[in-house]
C-alpha cells in the first residue's frame, strides 16, 4: 500500500524535490493534495501529472487555477481555498505525511494542524518553529506527530544523534552522551566581502547561493547568517539543547552538513553532496532509505574542506538570533517577524542588505517580550512586531 502525502508550497524549491523523490517512489507515495499561493500555471501542470486530489490555493486565485485546469483538460481536482483550505488537508484522514514546504510564518498553523492531527510531519518550514518553539514540540507529543527535519543541517545532526533523541526529556542539557552540536554554515554568497562591499550588495547577488539552489526568502537569510540564527533556534527547539551546546561552524563547501560531538571525543558527521533530496528522501522514508538520484560523494574531487568562525561583526544576525534564544519568551516570534518584514523590504529594494539586521534589533528592543503562552499570544505579537518593522523600514528606506 502506499502512503498518502500533501506537499505544502509544492511550487517552491522544497516543494520541487520532493516531487522529484515521488516521481521515482510510484511504488511508495501517492500525492493526495497539493498547495500552492502563487505560480497558478504551474500548479496546475503539477495537478495535470500527479493527479492529486485537492489543491489550495488563495481565495484571490481560484478562478485562475479552475480556467488553468479547465483549459489542461482536468476536470476532477477538488480545490479548496485559503488558510481553512490548508488546514482542513493538514487534517484529512486521508492524508499520511505532510511536507511542510512553505516559507514563513504563513505556514505556521497548517504545520501545526498537522502535527495535532498526528501526522508524520516533513519540516523545512523553520520559521514555524522558530515562531511557535516550544507550543509546537509540545504539540507534537501531545498527538504522537513524527516531526523529522528537511532543514539539511537538522537532518544531518538526526542521523548523526543516538536513535530516539527527538523524543527525549526536555532539559536543555544534551543527554545520551551528547557534549555539543556543530552547525554548520556556508557562510552565504558574501563570506568574504568587506563591510563596505556588503553595504552595496543587491537582491540578485543575494539570491545567488554559491552551493544550494533555493527560494528567495532563505537565499537572502544566508546571505546574512540569519538562516544560520534561525536554524540554531530551530536546532534547541528540536533537540531540546540550549544553545550553549550548539556552535556555528562556517564551511563554506557544504559537504559536511552539521556534526555531533560526544562526550568520549568522537564527533559524528552527515556528509554528502548538497542536494536537498538527500534530506527530503530521508525524512519521508525514516528508518528506512530510499535511492535518489544524488551522486554519492566523491572525496577525491572534495579532498579540501575548509572551517572557520562566523564573523559577527560583519553578520550581527547570528547574535540576534542567539540572543532572541537566550531571552526565550517571544523574543524569538518578534526576531522571525521583523526579519520577513526586512527580507522582503530589501527584496523590493526599500532598504540595504545591512539595514536588515537593523530592522531586526530595533523590532526586538522596541516590542515587548513575554511569555509564549499560547498560539494567540504567538500570533498577536507577530502582528504587532510586523507593524514596528514596517514602520522602521519606513524611516530608513525613505
Ligand atoms: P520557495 O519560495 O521556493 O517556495 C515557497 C512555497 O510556499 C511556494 O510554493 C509558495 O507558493 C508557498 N507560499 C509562499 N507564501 C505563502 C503564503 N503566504 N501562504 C501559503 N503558501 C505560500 O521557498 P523554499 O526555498 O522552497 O523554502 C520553503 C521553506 O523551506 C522555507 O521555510 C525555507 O526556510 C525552508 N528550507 C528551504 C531549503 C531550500 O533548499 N530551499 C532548505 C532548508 C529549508
Ligand atoms: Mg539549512
Amino acid at each position: 500500500m502506499t502512503q498518502s502525502v500533501c506537499i505544502f508550497g509544492v511550487t517552491g524549491s522544497i516543494g520541487q524535490s520532493t516531487l522529484k523523490i515521488l516521481d521515482r517512489h510510484p511504488d511508495k507515495y501517492t500525492l493526495f493534495a497539493v498547495t500552492a499561493y502563487s505560480r497558478i500555471k504551474e500548479l496546475a501542470q503539477i495537478c495535470k501529472q500527479y493527479q492529486p486530489k485537492i489543491a489550495v490555493v488563495p481565495e484571490s486565485k481560484v478562478d485562475e487555477l479552475r480556467t488553468e485546469l479547465l483549459a489542461l483538460g482536468v476536470f476532477d481536482i477538488e480545490i479548496l481555498a485559503g488558510e481553512q483550505g490548508l488546514i482542513t488537508v493538514a487534517e484529512s484522514s486521508q492524508v499520511d505525511i505532510v511536507m511542510a514546504a512553505i516559507v514563513g510564518a504563513a505556514g505556521l498553523l497548517p504545520t501545526l494542524a498537522a502535527i495535532k492531527a498526528g501526522k508524520r510531519v516533513l519540516l523545512a518550514n523553520k520559521e514555524a518553529l522558530v515562531m511557535s518553539g516550544e507550543i509546537m514540540m509540545q504539540a507534537a507529543r501531545d498527538h504522537h506527530a513524527l516531526l523529522l527535519p528537511v532543514d539539511s543541517e537538522h537532518n544531518a545532526i538526526f542521523q548523526s544523534l543516538p536513535q530516539n533523541y527527538l523524543n527525549i526529556e526536555r532539559n536543555g542539557q544534551p543527554q545520551l552522551g551528547v557534549s555539543q552540536i556543530l552547525l554548520t554554515a556556508s557562510g552565504g554568497p558574501f563570506l568574504n566581502h568587506t563591510l563596505e562591499q556588503l553595504h552595496a550588495v543587491t537582491p540578485q547577488q543575494a539570491c545567488k547561493h554559491p552551493n544550494w539552489s533555493m527560494g528567495q526568502k532563505i537565499s537572502v537569510d544566508s546571505a546574512t547568517l540569519m538562516n544560520k540564527g534561525l536554524e540554531l533556534i530551530e536546532a534547541c527547539h528540536l533537540f531540546s539543547i540550549s544553545e550553549h551546546f550548539v556552535t556555528v561552524v562556517i564551511h563554506p563547501q557544504s559537504i559536511i552538513h552539521s556534526m555531533v560531538q560526544y562526550i568520549d571525543g568522537s564527533t559524528l558527521a552527515q556528509m554528502g553532496n548538497p542536494d536537498m533530496c538527500t534530506p527530503i528522501a530521508h525524512a519521508l522514508a525514516w528508518p528506512e532509505r530510499l535511492d535518489t538520484h544524488v551522486p554519492a560523494l566523491d572525496l577525491f574531487t572534495h579532498s579540501h574542506l575548509d572551517f572557520q568562525q562566523p564573523d559577527t561583526q560583519k553578520f550581527p544576525a547570528l547574535n540576534l538570533a542567539r540572543q532572541a534564544m537566550r531571552d526565550g519568551g517571544l523574543a524569538p516570534t518578534i526576531l522571525n517577524a521583523a526579519n520577513e518584514i526586512a527580507v522582503a523590504a530589501f527584496l523590493n529594494l526599500k532598504i540595504k542588505f545591512t539595514t536588515i539586521p537593523e530592522v531586526v534589533e530595533h523590532t526586538l528592543n522596541h516590542v515587548q517580550n513575554g511569555s509564549a503562552q499560547s498560539i494567540e499570544a504567538i500570533l498577536d505579537t507577530d502582528r504587532l512586531a510586523r507593524d514596528v518593522a514596517h514602520q522602521f523600514v519606513a524611516s530608513a528606506g525613505g
